[in-house]
């Protein structure tokens, strides 16, 4: 640890010097994790979206005193434990703040289960904007970036833990004012530090407005993953938004939605895409508000069914460990992607 920040700050004082713009230091490439920097090599397979902890209480009510901190991490542990034995080494949860985000138990359970866990920054537009604090209605979208960046450069809520992705949502197009407002501050987010833009998105018209937006700041499609691409059925949008370079996320995976996903698949295979898939279930979580946190849908199917389903479809072990390890690895990895720079 103690060599690499010497290393990051020898690099950064000869880049001052000698050669500007040398990626900040960052002598190799980087994902975040609640427990702290890991190279993109260290991340295998990995869950790319589900859940630990949600509260849907609304952004004007959620706070910490609804929950016992103890009991959420109880219950959720040993279904983490439960994925890790499976072969699960990384998990990213997607809950934003105002949602119920809470990076201290995420990293009390990402030391006891040994599990990397990925955590965002960024707000949650979608659901009519439920979740959204009364600031970003008044506030620019420069002001709701800065305080996104201030997360990345100082640690979330003095805990010094930092977020791995930035985390918004929209509902179906087009966008209300806000939503747009919510996108221009990820990009401006992603410009400052280089981190993934993860988008729940309603369907195809809206994802396709976000990659407009992030353009008009000069943010690379690469920079996003549309977040349940498997809520709009016109395969056109998953296949155009994959061909221009943006990540494709069919992740509410299931018993019940198993055969739709093998065929959004399938057509992203035909199209030779899947370079650009994520692939997750969703699942989780402790329930803030019901007793013992409700009904957690555990993180298994995806690796006692789904799998050997994508198997019996022809699918290659190729295919499932781009999918599951080299996709998350690179769509994780922290760096800035502009149009200028072509990624
Ligand atoms: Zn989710």
């Amino acid at each position: 640890m103690y060599r690499r920040s010497f290393l990051k700050e020898i690099t950064l004082f000869a880049g001052a010097c000698l050669v500007p713009r040398i990626h900040y230091g960052m002598e190799e490439a980087t994902i975040m994790t609640v427990a702290g920097p890991i190279k993109s090599s260290d991340l295998k397979f990995t869950l790319s979206h589900e859940h630990i902890l949600v509260d849907f209480i609304g952004a004007e009510q959620v706070n910490k005193n609804r929950y016992d901190a103890n009991e959420v991490y109880n219950t959720a542990l040993p279904y983490l434990v439960d994925a890790e034995k499976r072969g699960c080494n990384t998990f990213v949860d997607c809950t934003p703040g105002y949602l119920g985000r809470d990076v201290q138990i995420l990293k009390r359970l990402s030391v006891a289960s040994g599990m990397h866990i990925i955590c965002p920054t960024g707000y949650y537009g979608a659901a009519k904007e439920k979740y959204v604090p009364k600031h970003a209605y008044t506030e620019t979208a420069e002001q709701l970036a800065d305080r996104w960046i201030s997360e990345w450069r100082k640690g979330i809520e003095g805990t010094g833990i930092k977020p791995g992705l930035i985390k918004t949502g929209v509902d179906k197009g087009p966008l209300t004012s806000v939503q747009k407002k919510l996108i221009t501050a990820a990009a401006l987010t992603h410009l400052a530090t280089g981190l993934t833009i993860g988008v729940h998105t309603g369907d195809g018209a809206a994802a396709k407005e976000q990659l407009e937006i992030l353009a008009s700041k000069g943010v690379a499609p690469s920079a996003r993953i549309w977040i349940h691409a498997q809520n709009e059925k016109d395969l056109q949008y998953h296949i155009d938004a994959a061909q221009r370079g943006s990540w494709v996320s069919f992740d509410g995976v299931s018993k019940d939605s198993a055969k739709d996903h093998i065929s959004f698949l399938q057509a992203m295979k035909r199209e030779q895409l899947l370079h650009a898939v994520l692939v997750s279930q969703d699942a989780g979580w402790y329930h803030v508000g019901e007793p013992g946190g409700g009904n957690f849908n555990p993180y298994h199917y995806i690796f006692t069914d789904f799998i050997p389903a994508l198997k019996e479809n022809g699918f290659t072990q190729q295919d499932v460990d781009t999918l599951f390890i080299a996709n998350p690895a690179k769509a994780f990895t922290v760096g800035v992607r502009t149009t200028a720079k072509n990624k």
